[in-house]
């Protein structure tokens, strides 16, 4: 057993869906993503149905995995966006995706992100600070729009997850806090070509616990309650992405009994409900195929040097991420702890700690829950051409993204004349 669902041994081999993974490394090389597309219906189907009868929109945040054929899909399936930038607005549009069910999240958007999105009739900007409003509301100005906004409110609460993406405290950059967010709603009038459609806010990722959610929940139905006891009229209320997955040994609640939560939480509201997930989404949905290019046996320690490494998947390097290491062929040659790493002029550079495996050189591993954070956060560092993707839908293996290769690496460099 894998415990992945869509991946799983068959006399040893470790398929997705109905394609053996040894097929995928012949055909298209190694390193490379694979996505099952069964795994990723799956998911949107059972945020969808959660909601039940109750008023929603599904905001996938694209820059979890934003590979174009994967926002087709959930686009197909009804789901909205959640971006946070303008490249990324570009991709839902390429992808289908419908702008009118895009909201647009972030820090810093600035003139040109601004204006592509009054542009397409986004559904919502989130705003983050009094400055940014300002220059929203010019913007629309110039433009003879208005500007639907919510504002992301930073509501304090511990998401009880990794620092660097803990954003709900009040430490942290994002949002802004509840009593000054009350104060700018009130001040509404000031802004000629804002309109304000919604509240928001988002915690953080990778979330184990419903209690902040709730948490959270709580701050924003009393903030709610007190714009529209002052006569604001708000459409929705978007509570954000941030469902954790199980990686390792987590036992995240499932995304059924997460969106029960919310929909309890928030039963006495006739308001829309927006929710952004992301990785809740993709995550479990994707894996990183590698090849194993040497063994190395030092005094110390044993290294397995693999052809993906740290520009491929960063979240091991980045926030000592655990990710499962499957052998693509079950073998009952004797274990080792090997260190599993890349080919990267760095020591950060690794993909699992202490794994005991039984390799040899050439042997494949399935780098697993690999499909959020993966592809979208990968780099060309030390000159390596980014990853191919592929996405299988039950025997058929789709190319959704090509290898790169060098010469595109190096395309639009110059030397001096
Ligand atoms: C990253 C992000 C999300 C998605 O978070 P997940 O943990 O992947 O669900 C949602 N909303 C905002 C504003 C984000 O920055």
């Amino acid at each position: 057993m894998s415990g992945f669902p869509e991946f799983i041994y068959r006399d040893n081999e470790l398929f997705v869906e109905s394609v053996p993974l040894k097929q995928i490394a012949d055909e298209f090389g190694t390193p490379c993503y694979i996505y099952s597309r069964s795994a990723l219906t799956k998911a949107y189907q059972e945020f969808d149905s959660s909601f039940a009868s109750r008023d929603h929109l599904i905001c996938y945040a694209v820059k979890a995995n934003s590979n174009i054929a994967i926002l087709n899909l959930f686009a197909q399936l009804g789901s909205g966006f959640d971006i946070v930038s303008g490249g990324e607005l570009l991709r839902v549009i390429k992808a289908g995706g419908d702008p009118g069910k895009t909201v647009f999240s972030g820090v810093g958007k600035n003139v040109n992100e601004m204006r592509m999105a009054l542009d397409a009739n986004i559904l919502c900007f989130n705003v983050e600070s009094e400055a940014e409003l300002l220059a929203l509301n010019q913007i629309a100005e110039d433009m003879d729009k208005i500007a639907p906004v919510s504002l992301r409110v930073n509501p304090d609460v511990d998401a009880k997850t990794h620092p660097y993406i803990s954003t709900g405290l009040k430490e942290n950059k994002f949002g802004i806090p509840t009593s000054e967010a009350e104060r700018i709603y009130k001040s509404a009038h000031r802004y000629a070509h804002i309109r304000f459609t919604g509240l928001d806010c988002h915690i953080g990722s990778q979330l184990t616990d419903l209690e902040p959610f709730m948490q959270a929940g709580n701050k924003m139905l009393d903030l709610l309650n007190k714009l529209q006891s002052q006569g604001l009229e708000i459409e929705h209320l978007d509570l954000g992405g941030g469902l954790g997955i199980r990686y390792a040994n987590e036992t995240p609640p499932t995304i059924k009994e997460y969106v029960s939560a919310l929909c309890a939480k928030t039963h006495q509201i006739k308001q829309r409900l927006l929710i952004e997930p992301g990785r809740s989404l993709v995550g479990n949905s994707g894996i990183l195929l590698t090849r194993v290019e040497y063994l190395k046996h030092t005094p110390a320690r044993n290294f397995a040097i693999v052809d993906a490494a740290m520009n491929d998947l960063m979240r091991p390097a980045l926030y000592d991420a655990y990710h499962e290491i499957l052998p693509v062929t079950e073998n009952n040659g004797e274990c080792k702890n090997y260190q599993i790493v890349g080919p990267v002029c760095e020591t950060g550079d690794f993909l699992g700690h202490d794994r005991r495996l039984s390799l040899a050189h050439g042997n494949l591993l399935a780098i697993m829950s690999a499909g959020a954070y993966g592809m979208s956060m990968s780099s060309n560092y030390n000159t390596r051409p980014r990853a191919a993707e592929v996405m299988i839908d039950k025997s058929t293996v789709h190319i959704i993204r090509q290898r790169e290769t060098i010469d595109q690496l190096i395309a639009t460099e110059q030397v001096l004349p």
